[in-house]
């Protein structure tokens, strides 16, 4: 039987789950990250293969049409459609590689049902004003007052699953590779007890998202 398992890993955007995974990546050699094929275009700075494969609607539906995809989700009509290239993740599982995918919830649970081994892991910032920071200071992009308030209201609604997740890990300033670590130990031994989702810590910083949104939305009137 492979070693291998699939960790499936959210996080909010700007939440710091990119490095916390390209840590693990340079630190551990038993893992691989799948790039997930998409509808949707690419924004300034993506590129094709590595952030995702960027395809026609054609071409996605010709990926489901010949059961490419270990998960995928479609909606009718919308360009934003996202898919689990399959071959990737068993070839990787075959070879004792751990397989990370960051996807959604529902992906997450698709995945599930074929591999339910699979442990999922939601990543957070210590709290809704360092979410903040971090979506604004971005050294690589500067991002205008409507996309980050889009983006705290997605973060918001995202947040309602969170204990749906095995785990959840605080990813606090400087403190990358510990939970780098914490997702090996995860991946190496199954067990999530350590970790499972502080639904009080979640209310508190959805209270917390809740007020920043309003004050931001105040601020601009
Ligand atoms: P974005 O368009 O901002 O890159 O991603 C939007 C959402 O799609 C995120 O929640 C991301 O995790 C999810 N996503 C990305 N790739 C996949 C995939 O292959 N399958 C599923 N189900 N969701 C995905």
């Amino acid at each position: 039987m492979s070693k291998g398992k699939i960790a499936v890993i959210s996080g909010f955007s700007g939440a710091g789950k990119g490095t916390v995974v390209r840590t693990l990546l340079e630190k551990y050699d038993h893992y691989a990250l799948s790039v997930s094929m998409t509808t949707r275009s690419p924004r300034d700075g993506e590129v094709h293969g590595r952030d995702y494969y960027f395809v026609s609607h054609e071409e996605f539906r010709d990926a489901i049409d010949r059961g490419g995809f270990l998960e995928y989700a479609y909606y009718e009509g919308s360009s934003n459609n996202y898919g689990t290239p399959k071959a990737f993740v068993e070839e990787n599982l075959k070879n004792d590689r751990h397989v990370i995918l960051e996807i959604e919830v529902q992906g997450g649970a698709q995945v599930k049902a074929v591999y339910p081994d699979t442990v999922s892991i939601f990543i957070v910032p210590p709290s809704a004003a360092e979410l903040v920071r971090r979506l604004v200071d971005r050294p690589d992009q500067s991002i205008d007052f409507d996309t980050v308030q889009k983006r705290l209201r997605t973060a918001l609604r995202e947040s309602a699953d969170i204990g749906r997740y095995d785990a959840m890990l605080i990813n606090d300033t400087g403190k990358a590779e510990e939970c780098a670590d914490a997702i090996e130990y995860i991946c190496e031994t199954g067990d999530t007890s350590g970790h499972a989702p502080d639904l009080t810590f979640v209310e508190k910083f959805k209270a917390e998202l809740e007020a920043i949104i309003e004050r931001r939305e105040k601020e601009r009137n």
